[in-house]
């Protein structure tokens, strides 16, 4: 072999570097082939007709040499053959390389010097993404062209150059894989940024640096696909950030459709638009504009990187966008990471201001104008705005109104007014009619904006945030507006979002205002009818100091005993009476109560009742009488302590203070406002009575508690609370078995518990003492409380409910319900009274007494109901004797020859709403609506009844005289009758009608005894009509 050959071959096999190779093929050409002059060796790279190293470096020319368009080098490059042509033909041809070989030539050249382009093509596996195959071209310059020797020498020597070539590409390429991984990995340990544009600066660095581009920028997909955003140019964080469109721009083109586009003339390429792919000043030749994947979702677009114009070159490279691609795949993750941490952040500093705005509206709810000043406030802060408006909704008027019209401009006081226009008006209206929110990037260009605005005040609006606020019910109240974001082009989607939840956040607020508003309202009004009612209550001056002055009350020495019937002290001397109660007991001088003080808490509690049948002032000054009386009969209570026994007669006093004739159920399914106030706790009235009890002890000159200790004065008002609500049967009930128990054992003045119990039961013993008085008192009493109650039934039927048997005047027989009540609570009561305290004793015989009288009574309803029962018609024939009768004498009616005694069972329908039970009805299932006007119920039941018991002929007709008659008893019986004859029970003229009575009663109820003056006047009306 050839030793020039095998030195050839020999350093061949040695180069790694492309540079050195390039030089061992120059020289190795040299050596082998003596005539050439001159030799230059052209490498490409990965289908790149650009040169990439030179042999010979042709003075003033820029390395890399463009490879020409055409000529015999590219058609060498094209073919991949050889092309041999002599200098004269290249000149003559206008070959574009002609100049240059020619002044790079021997000077003495004459131009027939022959020149040779030799390709060495790569085997195709060699470099992965090479799509050509020529990757050298070796032109040689010589006197003479190659002969056949020099032919087969040059066909060896270029088969080792080809093997040459392919191990220094493939050597090159691994290089080159190394070190872009290297770069690689050092770019990916810098990017730990938890901020999107510090991380995006860096990626961006990294992206120049490998593919050497002069500008280079990265645009963020905004959330939701509405924008680009830009916050990084050519590795500098701008101080605004800025958005493109998704819509008509390259860019947003690359995020919706993942398309790589590569320009090489972007002034020659329509689908970039310099206005609106802006990007600042700078004037691109070539980009290159690629997506970013998310890695979390493949085919989501989460950025799209742009690199401008390549240096040195007029395009990019396929080799540039793989480089390219390869450097955003590897970046994706972390610029996810950091899209999702930087929005959590985001996210929890929203939430942490929306708390903090909460924290900030909900403490400023008790002034609407001040609420408001913050809302605006505290929206401009959270949405980064210029400024905010306000405007509230009037449903009235169907106009906007602008309280505090900018939050931003320092109003001076005096010409604050409410700025109002319709509700169809500009940007606020459309918001406020189609509950939609308005996100306006610019807002001149927007057929609703209202540009006088802008003129009259110097503000330049830009874009606008306009938002409405509803309220729990999705209902608008009003409408918020932001101008002009702050650090950007126009509000955000994000910002939207934020806007809706502070928007929930000022409907709370708002309404809690208004809540308040009303609260106080409520407060005032509240305290305003506290002050009328003690206005009302006030006592007369000249009556107090004659109370104060005089307080005895002679009694004499009944009035000690429980038998004495209270009820006859007339009205005038009840206050005096009371006085005299609290001084035999010793009070006034144990307390050191100032006469002028009880004189006037007595009085005030006097007037804090008000006038229904029972529940009045007489019940109380009765009520208070028996704990009087108890206390002289059981040995001046000295098992009590002090202050329980000042307790009891205070408590007696004013157990019932306001009541209004109804009970706590009424309250509760009429939904009153005691019911309100009350009845979560149970006890409606009771805890009412006891609250009016505080009340008058709290107005002034009225504190008969006023000399107690602190800690006496608040046991004591436990002590009158516990009385108080003691006196709710459905509590003594919940008591009894206790009671039953302390009977057993005796009172044990050490237990505590049993001075709850005996405190209780004296106040029950007291409240019901009506039943331990005489018999006629007893019954007169007892029509007070059922004329009371079937008022309430009357009450409950107007507002469609059925009443209770004993609230009914149609069903109830008050002797049945009477002897129930005695069997049930009172003779109980009675009889634990007296275990406890036998001195009381004569009481439970009274009470027992009043049974059997209330038992004969309703004995005699049965035995009458049964002689009806047999005798229908008789009875009906003699009602109507009875009823001429009445016509005839003027209408004595007597109760024990009342009118329709046998009436309810001739009536064809009471049978079946009597129900077989003791009641006895009048007026069937017909309902008596109100007890006010129950005239026409009456007259259509007894003409009813005549109709239906019409089968004996000639029988007389009820004339309008007697139904008028009977109206009257009615009407008048309801009790108008306001005059005060200084008796008690003023109102106690009964609602229960005739019927009542006449079914239920014995011919002795209506003894016209002076303590009952219902029945007194009862028959007075009756005797008059
Ligand atoms: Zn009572």
């Amino acid at each position: 072999m050839d030793p020039i050959l095998d030195d050839v071959l020999l350093s061949l096999s040695t180069a790694l570097e492309r540079d050195e190779l390039v030089n061992i093929v120059e020289s190795s050409i040299h050596s082998l082939f003596s005539a050439t002059s001159l030799v230059f060796v052209r490498t490409f790279d990965n289908g790149d007709d650009l040169a990439l190293a030179e042999s010979t470096t042709p003075k003033g020319e820029a390395a890399p040499i463009r490879l020409p368009s055409a000529g015999a080098a590219r058609q060498c490059y094209w073919t991949s053959e050889r092309v041999n042509r002599s200098l004269t033909s290249l000149i003559n041809a206008n070959d574009p390389l002609a100049p240059l070989l020619k002044r790079i030539a021997a000077a003495d050249d004459d131009g027939s010097s022959q020149i040779s382009f030799i390709p060495i093509a790569t085997s195709a596996t060699s470099a992965p993404a090479a799509t050509k195959s020529v990757m050298m071209i070796i032109v040689t310059i010589r006197a003479k062209s190659f002969g056949a020797n020099d032919e087969k020498l040059l066909l060896a020597f270029l088969r080792h150059v080809t093997a040459a070539v392919d191990r220094v590409h493939k050597h090159g390429f691994l290089v080159a894989e190394r070190d872009r991984l290297n770069g690689m990995l050092s770019m990916c340990s810098e990017l730990i940024d938890q901020n999107s544009a510090m991380l995006t600066r860096k990626i961006l660095g990294h992206l120049k640096h490998e593919t050497e581009c002069r500008s280079c920028t990265m645009l963020m997909v905004d959330d939701g696909m509405h924008d680009l955003v830009c916050q990084v140019f050519d590795l500098k964080e701008l101080e605004k950030e800025f958005r493109l469109s998704l819509d008509d721009t390259l860019f947003g083109y690359v995020a919706k459709t993942g398309d790589c586009v590569n320009i090489e003339d972007v002034s020659k390429d329509l689908r970039f638009d310099p206005v609106k792919d802006h990007i600042g000043t700078y004037a691109p030749q070539s980009l290159l504009c690629m997506p970013v994947f998310s890695k979390v979702d493949p085919k989501e677009i989460i950025a799209v990187a742009v690199i401008y114009d390549k240096l040195g070159h007029r395009k990019f490279t396929r080799w540039d966008e793989e480089k390219m691609r390869f450097v955003l795949k590897f970046c994706s993750s972390v610029l996810h990471n950091t899209l999702v941490f930087q929005k959590e952040r985001n996210l929890k500093a929203q939430t942490q201001a929306l708390l903090d705005v909460a924290e900030v509206l909900f403490t400023h709810v008790e002034s609407m104008d001040v609420l408001l000043q913050k809302i605006m406030e505290e929206a401009r802060k959270l949405t980064k705005a210029e400024r905010c408006s306000l405007f509230l909704l009037d449903y009235e008027t169907q106009e906007l109104v602008a309280k505090i019209f900018d939050s931003s401009l320092n109003r001076t006081g005096g010409n604050e007014r409410d700025i109002r226009f319709p509700l169809t008006q500009g940007i606020a209206g459309y918001v406020a009619t189609t509950g939609e929110v308005l996100n306006i990037k610019d807002a001149y260009s927007h057929e609703l904006f209202y540009k006088d605005v802008d003129l009259a005040t110097g503000f330049r609006t830009r874009n606008i945030l306009c938002f409405p606020i509803k309220n729990e019910e999705n209902m608008i109240i009003g409408v918020a507006q932001l101008c002009n974001k702050v650090g950007a082009e126009h509000f955000s989607m994000e910002d939207e979002t934020l806007a809706l939840q502070f928007s929930a956040y000022c409907a709370i607020s708002i309404h809690q205002s208004m809540l308040y508003k009303g609260v106080m309202d409520a407060q005032n009004r509240s305290q305003l009818a506290n002050e009328l009612m003690l206005y009302h209550m006030q006592v007369n001056e000249t009556e107090l100091a004659r109370l104060a002055e005089n307080p005895y009350f002679d009694g004499g020495p009944e009035m000690s005993r429980c038998s004495f019937l209270p009820r006859s002290v007339p009205a005038k001397d009840t206050p005096t009476a009371c006085m005299t109660f609290f001084d035999e007991m010793g009070l006034i001088k144990k307390w050191r109560i100032s006469s002028e003080v009880l004189a006037k808490f007595i009085l005030m509690t006097n007037n804090g009742y008000r006038n229904p049948v029972y529940h009045n002032w007489t019940h109380a000054f009765s009520v208070a009488h028996f704990c009087f009386a108890l206390f002289q009969t059981c040995q001046k209570f000295d098992f009590l302590r002090d202050l329980e026994i000042f307790s009891l007669i205070i408590g007696t006093l004013c157990h019932d203070l306001d009541h209004r004739g109804t009970n706590n159920a009424y309250q509760v399914s009429s939904h009153s406002v005691l019911a309100a106030l009350y009845s979560s706790e149970g006890s409606v009235m009771e805890h009412h009575h006891f609250a009016q009890t505080l009340c008058i002890l709290n107005s002034p000159g009225c504190n008969i508690l006023e000399n107690l200790t602190a800690q006496q004065y608040t046991d004591m008002l436990d002590l009158l609370r516990n009385n108080i609500l003691a006196t709710d049967l459905s509590h003594h009930l919940r008591i009894v078995k206790h009671l039953q128990a302390m009977a057993q054992t005796g009172f044990d003045p050490e237990n505590p518990d049993h001075h709850h119990l005996l405190l209780c039961l004296l106040m029950t013993s007291c409240d019901l003492c009506a039943c331990t008085k005489s018999w006629e008192s007893a019954q007169a009493v007892a029509e007070l409380i059922y004329t009371e109650f079937f008022s309430q039934g009357d009450l409950e039927r107007a507002i469609g409910m059925q009443p209770m048997e004993m609230m009914d005047r149609d069903r109830a027989c008050i002797p049945e319900l009477q002897l129930n009540f005695l069997d049930f609570i009172a003779i109980p009561v009675y009889r634990l009274l007296s275990q406890i305290l036998p001195e009381t004793s004569d009481v439970y015989e009274r009470v027992l007494d009043g049974r059997e009288q209330w038992r004969m009574k309703t004995e005699e309803i049965k035995r009458e109901r049964g002689l009806n029962l047999l005798n229908t018609h008789r009875e009906e024939a003699e009602l109507q004797l009875r009823l001429a009768s009445m016509r005839n004498r003027g209408a004595t009616l007597q109760h024990g020859e009342s009118i329709p005694e046998s009436l309810p069972n001739s009536l064809p329908d009471i049978s079946e709403s009597s129900g077989g039970g003791g009641a006895v009805l009048v007026g069937g299932g017909r309902k008596i609506s109100s007890a006010s006007d129950p005239g026409p119920e009456l007259k259509a039941s007894w003409s009813s009844h005549r109709r239906g018991g019409g089968s004996g002929g000639g029988t007389s007709k009820l004339d309008e005289k007697s139904i008028n008659g009977l109206d009257h008893l009615q009407t008048a019986a309801n009790g108008d009758g306001d005059d005060d004859d200084g008796a008690q029970g003023k109102k106690s003229t009964s609602s229960l009608g005739s019927t009542q009575w006449r079914q239920c009663s014995s011919p002795k109820l209506s003894t016209g005894s002076d303590s009952s003056e219902a029945s007194r006047q009862h028959q007075v009306v009756v005797e008059t009509s």
